[in-house]
């Protein structure tokens, strides 16, 4: 054993305390203080977040010996001195902690990353690690709020972390944040363990750890990655995919691209998935976990079903579900299982309307085609010929004074008052009055209770207006 390897051990056993004196752990100290402060300035440090870590570097000693300089816990990071650095063994047992500081300073503390740190170390034989909070880093998690992954290619700066070229895809981890540093030690390994190929873990609204063989691979890595998330971001805010070569518009997905071919139903299925993930992450009643892509088609149907099922049951007012809708309802329409059911007086009222010139449009929660089969196919005929239109939730949400602003536009009136909008629910008529709309709610057999003094005109039957 080298004599230099001998005085680390013996170091780590707290009997040689000169060793801490000599040049390469003193240059380490003031490098993390330098370090800190220039992070500071990149905003991955500030607020006494984030921390920097480094070990030692000396010929003599195997790495896996050397000692490591790590910088305190809710300190300022710009106002350090080497002084205030604590160094562990490689083991990561403190041997040397700085003094206590006046008030209003805190006593001092080990980085609250210290657990964290020391996985890099032993899982990647890391020279150095640094954690973040740059708001780059923190932002890129919730772009994209049910994905486990950062996934960018074809950007020159992929070049900059280990083991890529501009070609590749980079992948990097993202774990969920817990309310304390400590507690995401067992999550990060995990994602250490799970990606043999990342040299740095993302935590959700929190930050990132990036690693290197040395403090300069670590810091331009760092580097890499901040630049690639302010990126991808910016390429997010101008409606491109960030994910893809051509870095072309985003489809609409969110939470990884995945096909779930049920051979049955098989549209906008991206969205779709990205419903259920939200689902089960809000506990809706009967979502269940989407099967993986070598699942057997059986149970990608049975798994589709049970959440189209509880998206129904918990009356998810979607687009996708109102399309799936459509399709259910076209199947049986066109085999004549189905018949659209309305009220005695709707055919009548629509016939007299029409004759008079008046206009009608439908404005419904169910899609267009919905309505028109509904309609198309009524019990009292094709009642298509008396309507004038069809809008949908794809102009906006019923309960929203802006989709009432939109269809007022497209109608061409002069004024939206010029509109008359009859609903049974009493949101959509304080939405549509918003829009300066003229109003009647029309009560009908099983609808929810009025608010008393709700100010609107009402009627029993069409036959009234
Ligand atoms: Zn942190």
């Amino acid at each position: 054993m080298a004599t230099g390897a001998a005085a680390a051990v013996d170091v780590a056993n707290g009997v040689c305390q000169s060793y801490l004196n000599n040049k390469p752990v003193r240059e380490t100290r003031e490098l993390v203080a330098e370090l800190c402060r220039h992070f500071y300035t990149q905003g991955w440090v500030s607020g006494t977040g984030g921390s920097i870590t480094i070990k030692v570097h000396d010929e003599s000693i195997p790495k896996s010996q050397q000692l490591i300089v790590m910088s305190p816990s809710g300190v300022q990071k710009e106002r350090m001195s080497p002084e205030d650095m604590y160094v562990l063994s490689s083991a990561g047992s403190i041997i040397s902690a700085p003094s206590p500081n006046p008030y209003p300073h805190k006593p001092p503390k080990c980085t609250d990353c210290a657990s964290l740190f020391m996985k890099a170390y032993e899982m990647r034989n890391a020279g150095a690690v640094i954690h973040s909070h740059g708001m780059e880093s923190c932002l890129v998690t919730m772009i994209q709020p049910f994905s486990k992954e950062f996934r960018i290619t074809h950007m020159e700066m992929i070049k900059g972390i280990d083991g890529h070229g501009y070609y590749d895809e980079l992948v990097v981890p993202i774990i969920e944040n817990t309310a304390h540093e400590g507690e995401l030690t067992e999550s990060l390994s995990e994602a250490i363990q799970a990606y043999p190929k990342t040299t740095a873990v993302l935590v959700r609204n929190h930050g990132i750890y990036v690693w290197g063989d040395s403090w300069i691979r670590a810091k331009t890595q760092a580097e890499c990655y901040h630049y690639l998330f302010d990126a991808a971001i910016k390429l997010y805010q101008l409606g491109l995919d960030w994910s893809t070569p051509s870095h072309g518009p985003i489809q609409r997905v969110f939470g990884g691209q995945r096909n779930v071919n049920a051979g049955v139903l098989n549209f906008n299925n991206a969205l779709e998935l990205s419903r259920v993930e939200e689902d089960l992450h809000q506990g809706v009643a009967g979502a269940v976990p989407i099967p993986t892509n070598d699942t057997g088609k059986d149970e990608v149907i049975t798994s589709l079903v049970a959440n189209v099922e509880a998206m129904i049951k918990a009356d998810r007012k979607i687009t996708c579900l109102k399309q799936l809708q459509g399709h259910i309802w076209r199947t049986g329409f066109q085999n004549n299982e189905l018949k659209g059911v309305v009220f005695e007086d709707v055919s009548d009222a629509l016939q007299k309307w029409h004759a008079m010139g008046i206009k009608v449009y439908i404005y419904s929660s169910g899609s267009r085609e919905a309505q028109r089969l509904l309609f198309g196919n009524s019990n009292y005929g094709d009642l298509r010929k008396f309507l004038c239109g069809f809008f949908d939730t794809t102009v906006g949400n019923k309960k929203e004074t802006r989709s009432y602003f939109e269809i007022s536009q497209s109608l061409g009136v002069d004024e939206p008052s010029d509109i008359l909008f009859v609903t049974d629910v009493f949101q959509e008529a304080v939405a549509a009055k918003g829009a300066g709309l003229e109003v009647i709610i029309s009560v009908r057999p099983g609808n929810g209770p009025l608010p008393e003094n709700h100010g609107f005109q009402t009627v029993q039957s069409f036959v009234e207006i």
